[in-house]
């Protein structure tokens, strides 16, 4: 008796235990007897049956049949089968059936069960039912957006949160060349985003953790080399908790749709329609057509100084100057980044061709104002002629591209009329860029040294960081020849960083013998454009290394960035407070502004060759040299003069009050070694002197 009460206590323990797990399982659990002569009935079925079933637990282990009516009539068989069915040996199923909720919703519940045959031919079956309806739903949404995502004729790249391709469709395959295979795993910047277009991603990405849509153009390059924008929408894809867990970029070809919705200027594709029609024209009354190619020098630099959007809105603008030039009429085109391009005709634009040349410059020339800056840009305009350049009207645009390129070469505000060796041109500086990407590290790129004396006491306590490239082939490239293309290509903040490691060092060697001597490097106005860490680094490295500020200058062009953008400015400062100093090369190329000079904090001019090579006793260089020496102290700032080849001009630079002279009359820029072997025998000759 007394083991019967601890028995059935045991027992209600037990079910209680049961109840209060399953409870906190989802689904409901269930235990099914089928004895040997087809009667079958639930033994146990856990709470929770309503949700699922529409009916109570009680009501399913009175009668197993309440349960089978619930389901569908369509699903039934499936559920009887196991039920019914004698089993000798341990079998599981699962069997996905509808339920029909007495509010019309319909819900799919798998079940899943296990059997165990007893040896009177009872069968036992052990299991769950789960609400699946969710899961199911997804799956089906999965499989049309999968059918969809293969079947659009767009471009869609979908991206993990850092831009790792992760997956591409057909789509993509055609429009761009690269085979999903190639694609995935890839980080975007990699793959298909034209070179120096790297910081337009992170941009993106910035703008979609604010607004999860974006929209614009990204130029892409295609496997086979080409390069053109494409239309593209990013949408932010996040789970339930918000985190962004892929990027969704739908691309399309701009070349399909006939606007450039930046400038709302007709495109590359309308401008092939027209030009081919206007060139016919003129072939029936034997005139002429010129295609300008027009393009913004340093547009990329604006664009990585103040952003995008404010890029397109200068576009814009520069396309609103050339729609007035173009007297409204529909003859001015955008053709990609920063080209536009116009047609002109004898009789359509009422003035002679150099006449709209020389308009545009000028017109291109007068000040933007943009968002409240005001922005000075310079042109270069490329011009292809039909027939003269070619007979068919769809290679005059690459030809007054190519001439283009030509034109920027020469200089701002730069004319170039196509000639044939463009061509080989333009194919030789893609290689060049491409051999520069491997340059660094196949250890091609060297910096010498060139002493600065002072003029006062001949002493040497500076030198100018000037790099070299030792191309395998070609030999040494200048670098007025690859800096620029560094400066497109992205890679002018490798070459940077290198500079600056390769200056560190021999900092600590020349400071042996000179203890306060001081290295003075370039950088370039896209260098100081990009982000504040890369220039936190660099400085980490010299502190590092225990060395003082005040052992570099950094030696910076007048240009128009530096005037108003606030990273280069932060970035300065931040140079400025580590100790550094700034010198102002080139000086008298550029704006030469007073006022720009103070605001820099600069501590050093230096005087542009073009100068110091025309000196003589009564030139009008001397004139406008003692000018900048009188202004320059005026203003607290030292002088360094640049190029000084000859005795005279280092005479006369001395007798100006010039400081520093720096030149082949000294010495050129030479390896590390043999600057110090130069300063050995320099410092010789100069304490025998003195
Ligand atoms: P820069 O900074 O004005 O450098 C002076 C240039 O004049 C150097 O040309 C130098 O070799 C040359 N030079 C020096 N003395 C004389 C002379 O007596 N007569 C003549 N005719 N030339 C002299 P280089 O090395 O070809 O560099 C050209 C420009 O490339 C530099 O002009 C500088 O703006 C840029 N550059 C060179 N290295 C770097 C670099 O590492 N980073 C950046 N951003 N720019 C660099
Ligand atoms: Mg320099
Ligand atoms: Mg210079």
């Amino acid at each position: 008796m007394f083991t019967l009460i601890r028995l059935l206590q045991r027992r209600r323990e037990l079910n209680e235990r049961l109840a209060s797990v399953s409870a906190q399982i989802p689904g409901v659990l269930f235990e099914y007897q089928q004895d040997p002569h087809g009667f079958g009935r639930f033994l146990y079925v856990s709470a929770g049956t309503e949700p699922l079933f529409n009916i109570t637990a009680t009501q399913i282990l009175d009668d197993p049949m309440a349960l089978i009516h619930q389901i569908h009539p369509d699903d039934r068989s499936g559920i009887r089968e196991i039920f019914d069915g004698s089993v000798t040996v341990a079998t599981s199923r699962r069997e996905t059936f509808r339920i029909q909720h007495a509010d019309g919703s319909q819900h799919w519940v798998l079940g899943e069960a296990v059997s165990t045959p007893i040896a009177d031919g009872t069968v036992l079956w052990r299991g769950s039912f789960n609400d699946v309806s969710t899961e199911l739903h997804q799956a089906e949404q999965l499989r049309v957006s999968a059918s969809v995502f293969g079947a659009t004729h767009d471009a869609v790249m979908i991206l993990d949160p850092v831009g790792i391709i992760i997956d591409v469709n057909p789509g993509f395959t055609s429009l761009l060349g690269y085979e999903r295979e190639e694609a995935l795993g890839h980080h975007v910047n990699q793959m298909a985003i034209e070179p120096g277009q790297e910081k337009l991603f992170a941009d993106i990405r910035n703008y979609l953790t604010r607004h999860d849509f974006w929209r614009g153009e990204v130029v892409y390059r295609h496997k086979d080399g080409q390069v053109g924008p494409e239309a593209e929408t990013l949408t932010t894809v996040r789970d339930e908790a918000g985190l962004i867990i892929y990027y969704v970029a739908v691309i399309s070809s701009v070349n399909a749709t006939r606007e450039d919705f930046v400038t709302g200027l007709p495109n590359r594709n309308l401008l092939d329609n027209n030009i081919q029609q206007v060139c016919s024209e003129a072939t029936n009354s034997h005139s002429k057509v010129a295609l300008l190619a027009i393009g913004l020098d340093g547009f990329r630099a604006v664009n990585d100084a103040y952003g995008h959007r404010f890029g397109d809105l200068l576009l814009h603008a520069v396309a609103e100057r050339l729609t007035l030039i173009a007297r409204g009429s529909t003859n001015v085109y955008r053709l990609r980044g920063d080209e536009f391009a116009m047609l002109h005709t004898e009789q359509s634009s009422g003035m002679s061709l150099d006449g709209l040349c020389s308009q545009i410059l000028n017109e291109l020339s007068q000040p933007f104002m943009v968002g409240g800056e005001t922005i000075h840009i310079t042109t270069g305009i490329g011009v292809s002629l039909f027939p003269d350049d070619s007979l068919s009207p769809l290679e005059l645009t690459q030809m007054a591209s190519f001439a283009l390129r030509a034109a920027k070469t020469r200089g701002a505000g730069q004319v170039s009329y196509f000639h044939p060796e463009m061509q080989t041109e333009a194919a030789q500086t893609m290689q060049l860029i491409d051999d520069l990407r491997s340059a660094l590290a196949n250890n091609e790129m060297l910096v010498y040294f060139q002493p600065i004396i002072n003029l006062s006491d001949n002493s040497v306590e500076k030198a100018e960081a000037l790099t070299r490239w030792i191309h395998p082939v070609r030999g040494s490239v200048s670098p007025g020849l690859f800096i620029p293309l560094a400066e497109r290509s992205g890679l002018i903040s490798q070459i940077g960083e290198f500079v600056t490691d390769q200056s560190i060092a021999f900092s600590h060697q020349v400071r042996q013998l000179e203890a306060g001597f001081q290295i003075s490097f370039n950088m370039s106005p896209v260098e100081l454009a990009v982000n504040s860490e890369q220039h936190m680094l660099r400085l980490e490295r010299i502190h590092k290394t225990g060395l003082p500020g005040s052992a570099f200058v950094i030696e910076i062009t007048e240009g128009l960035l530096l005037n108003a953008n606030e990273t280069v400015r932060a970035n300065l400062d931040t140079y400025h407070d580590a100790g550094l100093s700034f010198a102002i090369d080139d000086f008298g190329t550029g704006y030469s502004s007073l006022a720009y000079l103070q605001s820099l904090d600069a501590d050093w001019i230096k005087i542009d060759q073009s100068f110091v090579r025309e000196l003589s006793p009564s030139s009008d260089s001397l004139v406008l040299v003692q000018a900048m020496i009188a202004m320059a102290h005026q203003l607290g700032l030292r002088v360094i003069a640049e190029g000084v080849e000859t005795q005279e001009q280092r005479d006369l630079l001395q007798e100006a009050g010039c400081d520093f002279a720096q030149g082949y009359l000294y010495s050129p820029a030479i390896a590390p070694q043999d600057f110090i072997e130069w300063m050995r025998n320099w410092q010789k000759q100069f304490s025998r002197s003195s």
